[in-house]
């Protein structure tokens, strides 16, 4: 009798945590529910705002926080799976909110995705979100990994030139020269950016980028500011964020600010703020550009009044910036481990593009601009020139001012509202109802941001893994 009792009422079970999950066409749940599992004796720090929480008792039934408090808060339920957790730091699952993932190389992403997603996990992080390579391809490669962070993907968005400029020859003293358009070259990658003309419908192009799967929209290239308007009010009208390069050439951060996006990705973008209307118009091939940004962004810059204005306007209005220090760092060391090289434009762009970028991230922290420590890492070439969350955080406590409380915050709730939307409301605090996204610690990460390489256990929807075992590419149990 018990039994017959049992089998109707776990299905029922079952149906109501998937209809809770938002029709979210994720991974078959498994058919036995899972018992809870209570981490106990662990200092919880929960993302939300309050103070590390000794001792405490975490409870996770499926994919979801069941409680998470002081242990006379949370009762631990009889029959719980208890991991003992006593000298050990709890955080929320790690976010990072950029990256790129999807690069076809000979015809196929490889295995190089699944093993690079494997590894993200293995360092903490939980949830990624694509700032544009190919929604619907990226996504439907994700469905079938076993052990991967929930991904998100953005839809790229450029204006017209990005697509078409180049054909057109440059006269030279050695003659025309014909580039592609950087649109051809990311195309070559396997990414899909979709061309937005000043006289578009920005409402089918947003219902377009849902149908790939993008949950908002990355504001590319060659998009002036009406149509960042018109963009920008499609996909909130839409429920979508709208997030962008600092600059877009020609529209500025200030008219991307005003305009409502909700955020603007690498610091040194804001060089855009100090070129003339008529600069930004014009200043259109890479080269030239580059070599425009050398010259303007230098460390005593970060402090031109347009660009302080920049950054009290995003302060005031909440737009968020992903100032991608790491992956700048990553350029630099590039350059500095060659013995005997040529100088170029290039170079010159990005030692003047990190020390202008670090610079404007620290006068945002002073100014009050929200943080989210997106990385821009990418999953291809050699993983020890691939820029990390781990290494972004570092230099945003070491480098650019913040606490490791406040660090560890850009990479939690913050990005979390970076993300936004209804996947944004379901990951980035430790609360009862949220994924069970959790990372045990063996050091404190509060005292020392470093300590997050001490990655003890990692669970993603209620599934425990352990570094090493996803480095190995051994399932845990
Ligand atoms: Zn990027």
């Amino acid at each position: 009798m018990a039994r017959a009792f049992a089998v109707p009422s776990v299905i029922t079970i079952v149906a109501l945590l998937a209809a809770a999950c938002g029709g979210t066409p994720a991974r078959p749940a498994p058919a036995p529910v899972a018992p809870s599992i209570a981490i106990v004796g662990a200092t919880l720090w929960d993302g939300t705002g309050r103070a590390p929480v000794p001792n405490a008792v975490t409870v996770v039934r499926h994919d979801r926080i069941l409680c998470a408090g002081a242990a006379g808060e949370c009762l631990i339920p009889a029959g719980a799976r208890i991991i003992a957790a006593q000298g050990r730091y709890l955080i929320p699952g790690l976010i990072d909110s950029h990256v790129h993932l999807l690069f076809i190389t000979r015809g196929s992403a490889g295995e190089e995705l699944g093993l690079d997603l494997r590894d993200l996990l293995a360092q903490g992080i939980t949830t990624v979100r694509d700032m544009g390579t190919d929604p619907a391809g990226l996504l439907s490669r994700v469905r079938s990994l076993q052990a991967a962070p929930r991904v998100h993907a953005m839809q790229l968005v450029a204006g017209r030139r990005f697509f078409f400029n180049g054909f057109r020859g440059t006269a030279t003293a050695r003659g025309t020269i014909y580039r592609q358009p950087p649109a051809l070259a990311m195309q070559q990658l396997g990414w899909k950016p979709v061309q937005f003309d000043s006289d578009g419908d920005a409402d089918t192009l947003v219902a377009e980028a849902r149908q790939a799967g993008a949950m908002g929209l990355k504001l590319y290239a060659q998009l002036d500011s009406g149509s960042v308007r018109r963009l920008t009010e499609a996909a909130h009208r839409a429920g979508m964020p709208v997030w962008g390069h600092a600059w877009v050439q020609p529209a500025s951060v200030m008219e991307q600010v005003l305009a409502g996006q909700n955020g603007v990705v690498h610091a040194a973008g804001l060089a855009g703020e100090l070129f003339t209307v008529e600069e930004r118009a014009t200043l259109v091939r890479d080269g030239d550009l580059q070599a425009a940004t050398a010259a303007v962004a230098t460390v005593g810059a970060a402090l031109d009044p347009r660009v302080l204005a920049a950054l009290d306007s995003m302060a005031r209005r909440g737009t968020m910036l992903e100032p991608t220090l790491d992956a700048v760092r990553h350029s630099v060391a590039t350059y500095d481990a060659k013995l005997r090289h040529k100088a170029s434009v290039q170079e010159e762009y990005v030692r003047s593009a990190s020390r202008f970028g670090m610079e404007v991230t620290r006068q945002a922290i002073r100014r009050g601009v929200r943080i989210s420590a997106g990385s821009d890492h990418v999953s291809y070439g050699l993983a020890g020139e691939r820029a990390t969350l781990f290494g972004e955080l570092r230099l945003l406590v070491d480098s650019a001012g913040l606490s490791p409380t406040a660090a560890l915050l850009a990479a939690t709730r913050d990005a979390a509202r970076a993300i936004g939307g209804q996947p944004g409301g379901q990951v980035g605090t430790i609360q009862a109802g949220r994924y069970a996204d959790l990372v045990l610690l063996a050091k404190n990460p509060l005292e020392d941001i470093a300590n997050l390489e001490y990655v003890d256990l990692v669970m993603v929807g209620g599934k425990l893994w352990r570094p090493g075992q996803l480095r190995s590419g051994i399932a845990m149990r």
